[in-house]
């Protein structure tokens, strides 16, 4: 097949970075676009993400909504690399967003704090990166300080998160102790110096482990080093791209972000194998990103960019072709023809309108409600992107009009904010509150505050007694008869879609054993 647009497709990196908070990904940020020159001083990322959330108070959140989009994709150069850098939900809150970025992604940067290793919330997002079989890359950071052994590190990494690790550089002490990192491949030495611009000292290069000036370098520290390599031999594995590229093997890398030391090591080796933008999963084929014609797919969708206009911006993935500004595309879920004349791209510091754009970046496009999380554009081709989830929610409310006059509007803003993936909405078969449910908790205020803003509804939270939820799909007759018998569980999400609401997992294991000739899906696609 002949590859379109060949160049420009290899030369895109689109990945994100996962970690739980406080690792250090804010600070990592900022020095990957240091280095690709985005933004000129440290701080720039960090002042944005306190603009954001310093405050727990959601007006004032929104008033800095310009800043988090903007932030919301980083496109930054390196070397001959563009790179699109896709920012999940800091908040501590986990929300049904950083899935679907997840999506858009062609691989991941997992960081790891050295003092508290693998927490709970990587390992919950590597499960995401598993459906997926996306490539990991790993930082553990934070060498300055007295952490775990790295040994132990990457046997926890190993085992917990069920992943080979491949150690790329190794590093030598750490806290007090800490003087820098060698390169288990390009046989160098770095030194750690914290006073010198961008933390990297001394740069050596060595035979071999075995080389006596690293004795002169190292002096009591160089048996530590050599021991630990050794050991490594035993336990962990060489680099193997293909094992990478695959989800089956992570290189790691070690380091300290607020130093910038060993970042530079980890985006060189980023840019030499992370992957270009990868062929896509469609209903009816796979999707080569070299294809001529356009295709994209919107992972997300964010409202309110402009509180005059009330509009919304979806978040296309350009999956392959070439976006030019004003080219028509086929909406493909609803048929029609429509001008994409006003795409925003996303730099690290402002929005730019893009005349041109290729597979793996990000491209925003304005709207006033049309476009739902999950569709699909091309240039005419009856085309379907795969794998988009919802997950089933883990938290419940009960939602309790305070204006009875209101329920169209309730019905009107809990559906298109579920549009939007803002949260997920169950409308029962039988009575009349709605049930919002979340993933993350924090997803429930801002339904709340948007309904109260944008559609003019005054409503409040009830507790409700369910945990979690599973789609029902089945021959019709069984699931008529199971609509009947199982009426107060049974409810439509925002497609129409039938699910059943389960009070306990005990009682969901049970309601699965007698119906066992329908199915329950934990996940399911947007359509
Ligand atoms: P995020 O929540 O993952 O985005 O983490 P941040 O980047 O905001 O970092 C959390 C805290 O760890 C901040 O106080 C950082 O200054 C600090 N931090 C980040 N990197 C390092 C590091 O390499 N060494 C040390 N000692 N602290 C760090």
């Amino acid at each position: 097949m002949q590859k379109h647009n060949q160049l420009e497709v290899d030369k895109r990196r689109t990945f994100a970075i996962i970690s739980h908070p406080d690792a250090g990904k804010t600070t990592i940020t900022e020095k990957l676009l240091l280095f690709g020159g985005a933004i000129q001083q440290a701080g720039e990322v960090r002042a944005r993400k306190s603009a954001r959330y310093a405050t727990s108070d959601w007006m004032e959140m929104e008033k800095q909504r310009g800043i988090s989009v903007t932030s919301s994709v980083m496109k930054f150069t390196y070397r001959d690399f563009e790179i699109n850098l896709l920012d999940t939900p800091g908040h501590n809150d986990f929300s049904e967003d950083t899935y679907r970025v997840l999506t858009a992604v062609d691989s991941v940067l997992m960081v790891i704090d050295s003092v508290k290793g693998v927490e709970s919330q990587t390992k919950k997002l590597l499960e995401v990166c598993r459906l997926r079989s996306t490539p990991i890359m790993t930082f553990i950071n934070k060498l300055d300080r007295e952490g775990r052994e790295p040994l132990d590190l990457i046997d926890e990494i190993e085992s917990v998160l069920q992943i080979q690790c491949a150690p790329m550089t190794w590093p030598v002490g750490m806290g007090k102790r800490f003087r820098g990192t060698y390169h288990l491949y390009r046989k160098e030495l770095t030194f750690f110096d914290p006073d010198a611009e961008q933390g990297t000292g001394q740069i050596a290069t060595m035979n071999d482990l075995a080389d006596p000036r690293l004795d002169e370098l190292l002096g009591s520290q160089v048996e530590e080093l050599r021991n630990d390599v050794e050991l490594l031999e035993g336990a962990a594995h060489p680099f193997e791209e293909e094992a990478y590229l695959a989800g089956l093997q992570t290189p790691v890398f070690f380091g300290s972000a607020i130093n910038t030391f060993g970042i530079q090591q980890l985006l060189d080796t980023f840019v030499d194998h992370a992957p270009s933008p990868l062929p896509r999963a469609a209903q009816s084929r796979v999707v080569s990103p070299y294809e001529e014609p356009f295709t994209a797919f919107a992972f997300k969708i964010q409202a309110n960019m402009d509180p005059a206009h009330r509009d919304r911006i979806a978040f296309f993935r350009i999956c392959s072709g070439k976006f030019t500004r004003g080219m028509k595309v086929r909406h493909v879920r609803t048929g029609r023809d429509t001008q994409l004349s006003n795409a925003t791209i996303f730099m690290a510091q402002d929005r730019t309108n893009v005349d041109e754009a290729y597979p793996g970046d990000i491209i925003g496009i304005h709207n006033h409600g049309t476009i739902k999380i999950g569709d699909t554009f091309t240039q005419g081709e009856d085309l379907k992107y795969t794998g988009i989830p919802s997950f089933a929610p883990e938290h419940f409310r009960k939602v309790r009009l305070l204006d009875p006059l209101k329920s169209k509007a309730l019905e009107k803003g809990l559906t298109q904010l579920a549009e939007e993936g803002t949260t997920q909405v169950f409308r029962p078969l039988m009575g009349s509150d709605w049930i919002v449910g979340a993933v993350g908790v924090l997803q429930f205020d801002v339904v709340m505050h948007r309904l109260e803003y944008e559609y003019n509804v005054r409503a409040t939270y009830e507790p409700v007694g369910y945990v979690t939820a599973r789609w029902v799909t089945g021959d019709k007759r069984k699931l008529d008869e199971f609509q009947k018998r199982e009426a107060m569980a049974c409810y439509l999400d925002g497609e129409g879609r039938l699910a059943y609401l389960a009070p306990s997992q005990w009682r969901l294991d049970n309601t699965m054993e007698n119906w066992k000739e329908l199915e329950f899906h934990a996940t399911q696609e947007h359509n």
